[in-house]
């Protein structure tokens, strides 16, 4: 895809961000776009940055580092928003801004650990199976509040709001209860209280659903597919 093709495309995403959040009375600036760039060459990385994208979301460490490796002057936040396995905590923390994947207390562990032999925090947010799927990762929402308690104990690791994956779904309206279940989820995690931990974002939303998502509260949308089209390399789709 042509350069011009992208910065149409960002620019198109925005303007339906912008028209979402209109929709429901929201300010379009309250909603923060990670441009997803999993599978996505470093020329056209670029491209986005140059269009001005200033946060990119990757989902495999593997990944991210041999990106950063050639793109580590770009003026940009990257995001982790894909599993994250344990055995790669050690190369994350400093990377990203934040992880949008915690989905396991064993994780949260680890992550304290090598952030605390850092002298430094990590943001996270809290993974929340919301569709029940059993394909999903993320933590049950019955026990999300449970959860959060135990993670706040870690002093090493932030939570910072919570992140769901809706079903993939012809009709993006379908998703809706997903996206509604997991801000209710958000309200009833501020009303327990849990000391040092905020809800101040929530990743909801991709290419399919994005707008749905917004209506219902996301200010994380995470899109790869509206800006660089259909994949792209082979492996990039997880
Ligand atoms: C790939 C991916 C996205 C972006 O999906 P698109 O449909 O390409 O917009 C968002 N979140 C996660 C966790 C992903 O892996």
């Amino acid at each position: 895809m042509s350069g011009s093709r992208i910065a149409e495309n960002l620019a198109s995403v925005r303007e339906r961000i912008a028209r979402a959040a209109a929709r429901v009375g929201r300010d379009p600036r309250s909603v923060r776009l990670v441009v997803v760039t999993k599978g996505v060459g470093a020329d056209l990385i670029r491209e986005v940055v140059e269009a001005g994208a200033d946060c990119l979301g990757e989902n495999r460490v593997q990944e991210a580092r041999q990106k950063l490796a050639v793109l580590g002057d770009l003026p940009v936040k990257w995001h982790m928003v894909g599993h994250l396995q344990t055995n790669k905590v050690k190369y994350v923390i400093g990377m990203f801004e934040m992880i949008h994947s915690l989905d396991r207390l064993s994780l949260a562990e680890e992550l304290d650990r090598r952030a605390g032999q850092r002298r430094t925090t990590v943001d996270v947010l809290v993974q929340a199976n919301v569709s029940g799927e059993q394909t999903k990762f993320g933590v049950a929402p019955e026990e999300t509040v449970e959860f959060i308690r135990q993670v706040s104990r870690f002093e090493h690791v932030k939570v910072k709001g919570l992140m769901t994956m809706a079903p993939f779904v012809p009709d993006p309206e379908l998703a809706r209860p997903c996206f509604r279940r997991l801000r209710e989820l958000a309200d009833e995690v501020r009303r327990e209280a849990v000391g040092g931990v905020d809800m101040d974002w929530l990743s909801m939303g991709m290419t399919n659903d994005f707008e749905v998502a917004i209506e219902e509260g996301a200010n994380l949308v995470r899109i790869g597919t509206a800006i660089f089209g259909e994949r792209r390399e082979p492996g990039g789709n997880h």
